[in-house]
């Protein structure tokens, strides 16, 4: 298990700030996200648009921000646990543990749940018969693209994703895109590149239609769908790769005992602890008069828990509040001369 002075739950905008915040004061902390990168909404939503009200930052793009971000946190060399969902909480003594989906056990006397609107998760096929293929032979993400050589591979979706891994994949398989509306989402220049592997007989593109079933001996041999005309086709698939898209769901956090209010969790806005010691939630996830879901509201509400997760965290140490213009300890956290 490994000890930490704060665990930080999501890598959002709120939950990077949370590590400078913490950082300053000296305190370690680790943060788990559920997704294989960091940056939150502003990663997954909108990582191309420009951000207009972060303080002193005149313009800059979701994308920007994270990188910014993370350059104003390296100096704390923090430990990022990606791919991993917290799934567990519980109390042992002053301290909190917390378990995650992939085993991995953290254990500190403070937590910031800084989750957002929850874990974001892919959209999934609607067909029952589909969850016994999960993870054998249909996938929501290509984790290593060698694993997809030499297959009949059938990818579902209109946006980037789709169009991106059509190209790629068609190096070495034979690939049927498919989507349920005649446009296609993603980028101009990938799609006629699509559309000009499609003349050339290497990419099958098959709109407007959606899958209708599964047709299997002991593996997926192929697929069946069904156009908007009502018209159906069979496709030799041994491979689905389907990117329909996120969804947020609050998931596991619904479960630690935590007061909570139309699925955000309620806070005390001196220091954001909510009704459990030692858990504070910050960002989008919490809630209290007043709240605006904006960036700038969480990066407020990660310094005042910051005090707090000090003072738990350093119960024999007097917390004195310091400008990181005048202060020697804090240039030397950040390795400054
Ligand atoms: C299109 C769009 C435009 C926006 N424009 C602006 C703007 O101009 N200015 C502005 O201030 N705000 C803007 N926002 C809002 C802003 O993006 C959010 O306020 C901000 O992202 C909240 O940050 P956060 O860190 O609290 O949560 P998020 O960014 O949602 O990050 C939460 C992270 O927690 C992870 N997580 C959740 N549960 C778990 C779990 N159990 N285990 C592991 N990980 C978990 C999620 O995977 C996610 O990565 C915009 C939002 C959208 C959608």
């Amino acid at each position: 298990m490994k000890k930490k002075d704060v665990i930080i739950i999501g890598a959002g905008p709120v939950g990077l700030f949370a590590v400078h915040q913490l950082g300053i004061k000296g305190l370690k902390a680790v943060v788990i996200d559920n997704l294989d990168k960091v940056g939150g909404q502003c990663i997954e939503l909108y990582p191309d648009k420009p951000i207009y009200d972060i303080p002193a930052v005149p313009e800059c793009t979701g994308e920007e921000l994270t990188k910014r971000l993370l350059e104003q946190i390296k100096p704390f060399k923090t430990e990022f646990y990606l791919k991993d969902r917290v799934e567990e909480v519980h109390q042992e003594k002053e301290n909190w543990i917390v378990k995650t989906n992939n085993k991995e056990e953290f254990i500190a006397p403070n937590i910031i749940i800084a989750g957002g609107v929850g874990s974001f998760e892919p959209r999934k096929i609607s067909l029952k018969e589909s969850e016994k293929f999960e993870g054998k032979s249909i996938f929501y993400a290509v984790r290593n693209k060698d694993d997809f050589k030499n297959k009949n591979i059938s990818i579902f979706g209109g946006g980037d994703s789709a169009l991106d891994w059509a190209l790629e994949l068609s190096k070495f398989s034979k690939i049927t895109l498919i989507h349920r509306r005649n446009e296609f989402r993603g980028s101009e220049h990938t799609l006629s590149a699509i559309r000009k592997l499609e003349q050339e007989g290497k990419v099958s593109i098959k709109t407007p239609c959606q899958i209708v079933s599964l047709e299997s001996e002991k593996e997926l041999k192929s697929i069946t769908i069904k156009y908007d005309d009502g018209k159906t086709e069979k496709i030799p698939t041994d491979v689905i790769l389907g990117f329909f898209g996120l969804i947020m769901k609050l998931g596991p956090i619904a479960e630690w005992g935590l007061n909570m209010n139309k699925k955000t969790i309620e806070v005390n806005p001196e220091n954001f602890e909510t009704n459990k010691k030692g858990i504070f939630a910050a960002g989008d996830i919490c809630s209290y008069p007043g709240k605006l879901k904006l960036i700038l509201s969480g990066f407020h509400e990660v310094a005042l828990a910051s005090v707090e997760c000090f003072k738990r965290a350093r119960p024999d140490e007097k917390y004195r509040f310091e400008f990181t213009t005048s202060s020697k300890t804090i240039h030397d956290r950040l390795g400054k001369k």
